[in-house]
């Protein structure tokens, strides 16, 4: 590895380099590297750990317009810089120009939005029990704070933790996904230039295996945020749960997406097309279980699949591109290898086709695995890729119950003209989130964010939620004399 080209880890405010290092290359065309990046010894992981645990007193305790400060100058440059910064994250992660700098733009507006949470820091001042004692609750930072990040939202996850943790006082120690490193030095670089204070923010590269262990087997990290899939997830559960760390796990879906006989049909598949393929079907929210009443079954599928064939596929940074690449040779294996099974389990499977297009890039056709039961492997686990099964319900009560047969709960929608379903379908979905009319995938970031069972674990990300997390109460009893 050449060390001179190698991107750095910023530690304890110092850019320093790792012995090992790995290449980033661009999903569209693999041929093009976009640099090589640090690998992180267990070493630089404690470093770093130390860092954010010197620096935490002063950091809690500055003035919330400091914090603000900095966190409102990194906000107004991912605008400024959207273009730059949205093209390097659609050529590193494969997602389209416009994601990309769509992406990059929500990255920045949730920096402003914690920079005036710094501010909004509150607490209650409660009657005591005892006369002449006052009791106060009060909110501090939870303290040394790990991220682990996945890939898909390589800079708006990692912008949706960080941000909330230094706004309420934490500092924190990133580790990005192995497969997106360049916006998460990029990220780095806007809070280095915006002047965090050294420790306060440590960015760490490498492997989940060795990196993302570390942290979370050091002790003296308080707590992980994570987001990524549910095995990794309940590994780093079991492993804070010996130190006992706070803990807020967001992992997979196999979200829903009913399409009762009373839809605006052709509403229900622009609503379809977005949730199970745009992003490549890379998305935590995306639907891949479209549950389509059974009397505009073949309608629906007829249009769906109609719609499927006009996508453009191709190079991510092609303005005309509506579905890039897949992120990895390994994940797009992995969607083919699913595409096989299903060959096993529907009635008819649509598309799922590896496509050999310029640059050699990791490209398949959108799948539709068409008239397959809810019970097949493939409307069980989640693919991760751009896939959905479409599964026949004969009414709403039966699609309701198929929604929410299944071991995720993070996103359920639903295309309906009925304010009757409507209204019965957010009672019922056993998910975080419901949306009608609207694809699964597409949130606001004021709003909490986050599912039930095997989709998250801890509290809410998102608005001002965040702080549930990344704050921890304390009460106080004083009595004046
Ligand atoms: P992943 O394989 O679980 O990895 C997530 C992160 O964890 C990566 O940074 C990974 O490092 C790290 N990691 C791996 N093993 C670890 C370990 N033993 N200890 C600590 N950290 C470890 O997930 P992914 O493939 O990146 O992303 C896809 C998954 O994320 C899907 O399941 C998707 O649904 C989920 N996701 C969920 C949400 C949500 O909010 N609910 C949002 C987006 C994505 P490496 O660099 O080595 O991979
Ligand atoms: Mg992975």
């Amino acid at each position: 590895m050449n060390s001179k080209n190698l991107k750095a880890n910023l530690i304890n405010g110092e850019w320093v380099t790792a012995s090992d290092g790995q290449q980033n290359l661009n999903p569209s065309e693999p041929a093009d590297v976009i640099g090589e990046f640090s690998r992180a010894d267990e070493a630089q992981v404690s470093t770093a750990v130390e860092a954010a645990a010197d620096s935490l007193d002063a950091w809690k305790n500055s003035s919330p317009q400091v914090r603000a400060d900095i966190l409102e100058t990194v906000g107004t440059r991912l605008i400024q810089e959207k273009d730059r910064i949205g093209r390097l994250l659609s050529r590193e992660e494969g997602k389209t120009l416009a994601e990309g700098v769509g992406e990059t733009v929500r990255a920045g507006q949730i920096f402003k939005f914690y920079a005036q949470e710094a501010l909004r820091v509150s607490g209650d001042a409660v009657a005591s029990l005892r006369p002449g004692v006052d009791a106060e609750v009060v909110r501090e930072a939870l303290g040394v704070v790990g991220i682990i990040t996945p890939w898909n939202f390589p800079i708006a996850i990692p912008a949706w933790k960080i941000a909330p943790a230094l706004a309420y006082g934490n500092t924190v120690v990133f580790k990005p996904a192995e497969l997106t490193p360049a916006c998460a030095h990029v990220l780095a670089k806007l809070l280095a230039d915006a002047g965090i204070p050294a420790g306060v923010f440590n960015l760490v590269m490498g492997s989940g295996s060795l990196v993302g262990k570390a942290l979370t087997e050091n002790p003296t990290v308080d707590g992980i945020s994570f987001t990524g899939s549910v095995p990794v997830g309940r590994q780093i559960a079991r492993a804070s749960l010996e130190t006992m760390k706070k803990i807020q796990l967001e992992m997979g879906g196999k979200n829903p997406m009913v399409v009762l006989a009373d839809a605006d049909l052709n509403l229900a598949v622009e609503v379809s097309i977005n949730a199970a393929f745009f992003s490549t079907g890379q998305r935590c929210t995306a639907a891949s279980r479209l549950i389509v009443q059974a009397s505009v079954f073949d309608e629906f599928v007829e249009k769906l699949s109609a719609a499927m064939s006009s996508l453009r596929i191709g190079n991510a940074l092609d303005p005309a591109t509506q579905i890039g690449p897949v992120v990895s040779r390994q994940q797009l294996d992995s969607n083919l290898s699913y595409v096989d099974v299903a060959r096993g389990e529907a009635s008819d499977v649509l598309g799922g086709e590896k496509l050999d297009l310029p640059g050699s890039g990791y490209f398949q056709s959108p799948a539709l695995f068409v008239g397959t039961s809810n019970d097949a492997v493939t409307s069980r686990e989640e693919i991760f890729g751009p896939c959905a099964s479409v599964i026949k319900a004969s009414d709403f009560d039966e699609a309701v119950a198929i929604a929410n047969d299944t071991k995720f709960g993070l996103c359920a929608g639903i295309c309906t003209t009925s304010l009757r379903h409507a209204t019965n379908f957010k009672k019922l979905s056993a998910t975080g989130m419901v949306m009608v009319n609207l694809p699964t995938a597409g949130v606001d970031y004021h709003v909490p964010f986050g599912g039930r069972k095997a989709s998250s674990y801890g509290p809410r990300e998102q608005g001002h939620y965040a702080a549930d997390f990344y704050t921890t109460v304390k009460t106080n009893y004083t009595f004046a004399g």
